[in-house]
């Protein structure tokens, strides 16, 4: 028997969760299915935590846009919800005079995506605020932060839940076909069944991608093909961060440089670092401490020999190959591709974490059309 809803939702992610939630506020009957047995198990609890100040995204972007809006409501939010958080900055360091133009470039690019607090610091000014960091300059991002990504999900998840929204564990959605008056939806696990939903939202992180391709009467042409690029962390065995802010070296191709975060505790991590892999696997390979080493003594050069560990990884929904330019979010809804009902969330990678409440405010703009 099929059973019917109003929204359905594919992922319980920080972003899925956050859709889940701004359609329930608005008043719909929302159903999140989730393939795990718990919120926030891939991407959402794999990453650095970090409330991105919007620096880095072409200007005019969605990556740019819901960024800067996403981070000031979350800040809002977390304000409002008590989630954990520390508005605590980040300094980005050139560690030679040939980096100090490329500052620049991210001072400009900054400001023409709205961010216009970002300050030049003098090497003495770093070192009397981070007396462990070493460069020739830096910049100094008052309005970055950090968050506890957990603790966010599971406020979204009770904000949508007390306006009735449920969330079906061990539900991996498997396919579906497009029909006149909803899509329907084969779903797999303990309690397989078919679910038909007039609105659903495919915000399925890297599995995004594959689900749409197995949505029969969605064009194939709508179906971007995708990419993994695992980002592996190191953390400092034994000790508590020498940082009191966040520290990343110049951005490179495909992430922003091996940098130092610190989680809520205290600790701190290094990373994410770029390997292109061909299947979600989040083994973190002890071997790449070497280069973590290098990277990292660029600009902290008293970290001691032997003071890594190998610590997590997450992998990014890239929607390029290597080498190509980065892409931005794709929100793809029912004028794009022709199927009424239905929104896909394509290569939300960094900063969707930070950008989430907006990306969620997209969605139902999408659909109210
Ligand atoms: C290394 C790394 C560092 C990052 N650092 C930051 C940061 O500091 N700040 C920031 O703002 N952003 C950061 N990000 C990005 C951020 O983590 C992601 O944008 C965000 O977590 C994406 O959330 P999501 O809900 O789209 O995906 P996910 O968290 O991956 O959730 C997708 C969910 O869909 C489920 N699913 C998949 N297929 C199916 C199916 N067929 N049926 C049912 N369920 C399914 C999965 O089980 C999963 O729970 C980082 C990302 C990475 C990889």
């Amino acid at each position: 028997m099929t059973e019917t809803v109003e929204c359905v939702v594919i992922g319980a992610g920080v972003v899925g969760l956050a859709i889940a939630r701004a359609l329930a506020l608005d008043g719909r009957e929302v159903v999140v299915l989730e393939a795990e047995d718990a919120i926030g198990t891939h991407t959402s609890s794999r990453n650095s935590e970090v409330i991105h100040a919007g620096i880095y995204y072409p200007p005019g972007s969605l990556k740019a846009l819901t960024c800067v809006s996403g981070r000031r409501a979350l800040y809002a939010y977390c304000a409002d919800r008590g989630v954990p958080y520390v508005n605590c900055g980040k300094i980005i360091v050139a560690t030679t005079e040939a980096e100090m133009p490329g500052l620049e470039k991210l001072r400009q690019l900054a400001l023409a995506n709205g961010v216009g607090d970002l300050e030049y610091l003098e090497p003495r000014q770093v070192k009397v605020m981070e007396p462990e960091v070493r460069c020739v300059g830096a910049l100094l991002s008052p309005s970055t932060g950090i968050i506890d990504s957990h603790a966010l999900m599971l406020a979204y998840q009770g904000d949508a839940e007390s306006c009735g929204m449920m969330v079906a564990f061990k539900s991996p959605v498997e396919g579906g076909r497009v029909m006149n008056d909803g899509i329907e939806l084969r779903v797999g696990g303990p309690d397989a069944m078919r679910l038909k939903a007039r609105i659903v939202v495919n915000s399925a992180g890297n599995g995004a991608p594959p689900l749409a391709g197995a949505l029969e009467g969605l064009p194939a042409s709508a179906v971007p093909k995708r990419y993994f690029c695992k980002g592996n962390y190191f953390t400092l065995a034994g000790c508590k961060s020498p940082f009191r802010r966040l520290v990343y070296p110049a951005p490179e191709h495909a992430g922003l440089g091996v940098h130092v975060t610190i989680d809520m505790g205290g600790q701190a991590r290094f990373g994410p670092d770029i390997e292109w892999v061909d299947t979600l696997d989040y083994g973190v390979d002890p071997a790449r401490a070497e280069r973590f080493y290098a990277a990292i003594r660029q600009y902290w050069p008293g970290l001691p020999d032997g003071a890594l560990a190998p610590g997590y990884s997450g992998i990014r929904p890239k929607l390029q190959a290597p080498g190509e330019p980065a892409k931005d979010f794709v929100i793809q809804c029912p004028r794009d591709h022709g199927v009424p009902g239905l929104v896909n969330l394509f290569g939300i990678e960094s900063p969707g974490l930070t950008a989430s409440l907006s990306l969620a405010e997209i969605v139902l703009e999408k659909l109210a059309r």
